[in-house]
Parts: C-alpha cells; structure tokens; sequence
C-alpha cells in the first residue's frame, strides 16, 4: 500500500459517523452489481449517470488506473476511500507547475491560502526548479507541515471556534445519507473531470 492510499484510510478511520455512512453510501453507489468492488465497467457507468461524456469518461480512466494501488483492474473499498478522501478532504490535488496529480507533500501559496481565493500549490520539483507563474511577485510557499504550524499560530490568536455538536435527529442523518448519493456522484464526475486533465 503506497502512503497516499494509507493517509487516506487513516482520514477514513478518523470521520464521524455520519460520514462514514456517506463513503459507504459512496462505494455502494459506484458498486452496481454488489460483488464488493468497482470495475472498470461500474466506474464508466457511474460517471456516465453524473453526466459525463465519452471524452470525459475516456480522460479520467488515468484516475481509475491512479487509485487502483494494486494493479488488478478493479477498485476494492479501500482504494475507493481514496478517492472520497480526495473528494472530501479540500487537500490540492494538481499542481499549477506542471499540472502532475500531487499525491505526497506538496508546497501551497499561504497568501492564497488565507485569502480563500483558489489555492496556488506546486509538486517539490516545480517549487525548487522556479516552474511557476504565479500572480503575486513573491509566492508565499510553504509545505503541507510547516503550513500546518502556521494554521496553529492563527488559531492560537484568534478565539476559540464554536464546537459543531452534530446532534442532528436520526431522521435529519436519513434524509441526508438518502440525498448525498447523487450528489457525491456529480463531485465524483467534476473530480474526474478535472482529474483527467492532467498529468497521472
Ligand atoms: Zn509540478
Ligand atoms: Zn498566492
């Protein structure tokens, strides 16, 4: 199992309930027949229900191939839960040097970080090779850790953030497991959308 694949299971691990229950909704509405794992069959018809044409579905097969770890043609619940880590966890997954699929640590613009405006990140190679244009004079790069210390100096300032109780009624959890599986499919397909367009 390659690293990217264990950090995504470890994200898995650690959600709530509630969104565990959306991943599982998640694999079960690519898994069409059942069987526990998505071919490569399932995965075209679930991005051809989101919407996405021939071309489409032909340029996001490099994903399939990325996030099949194993090589054995078809996506266990594992590999899948890469995918929804991908989907979910706002982490940047291109870089704007090159347009690689960033899959380990990558460099990030902290300014565009803070200003909410489109995240600026770049592979190891583009940020020590100067393989960028990027609109500010000087980018403000940090990695994926130092970025994270950065993070706790703001929130070490600033107040504490108001807890999320999650106390939402069954009923309300029902309704909302019960809606997300079209719309996870239609973040599936812009993903692979954009995914296919680049470089993997
Ligand atoms: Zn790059
Ligand atoms: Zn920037």
């Amino acid at each position: 199992m390659d690293e990217f694949q264990e950090t995504a299971l470890a994200y898995y691990a650690n959600l709530p309930k509630s969104k565990k229950e959306e991943a599982i909704e998640f694999f079960r509405s690519l898994d069409r027949n059942g069987d526990g794992k998505i071919s490569i069959q399932e995965y075209k018809a679930a991005l051809t229900e989101a919407g996405a044409g021939a071309t489409d579905i032909a340029a996001s097969l490099g994903l399939f191939k990325e996030l099949d770890n194993d090589g054995n043609g078809t996506l266990d619940f594992d590999e899948v839960m890469t995918l929804f880590y991908l989907m979910e966890s706002g982490r940047g997954y291109s870089c704007d040097g090159c347009g690689a699929f960033l899959k380990g640590v990558y460099f990030t613009c902290l300014t565009c970080f803070n200003s909410k405006s489109n995240s600026f990140d770049l592979c190891c190679s583009c940020c020590r090779n100067n393989n960028f244009n990027h609109h500010h004079d000087i980018a403000d790069l940090v990695d994926n850790f130092v970025l994270l210390h950065q993070i706790r100096k703001i929130v070490s300032t600033s107040e504490e953030p108001t807890p999320d109780p999650d106390q939402k009624s069954s009923l309300e959890q029902a309704v909302k497991v019960a809606s997300t599986t079209s719309s996870l499919l239609d973040g599936f397909f812009q993903f692979a959308e954009i995914l296919g367009n680049l470089t993997l």
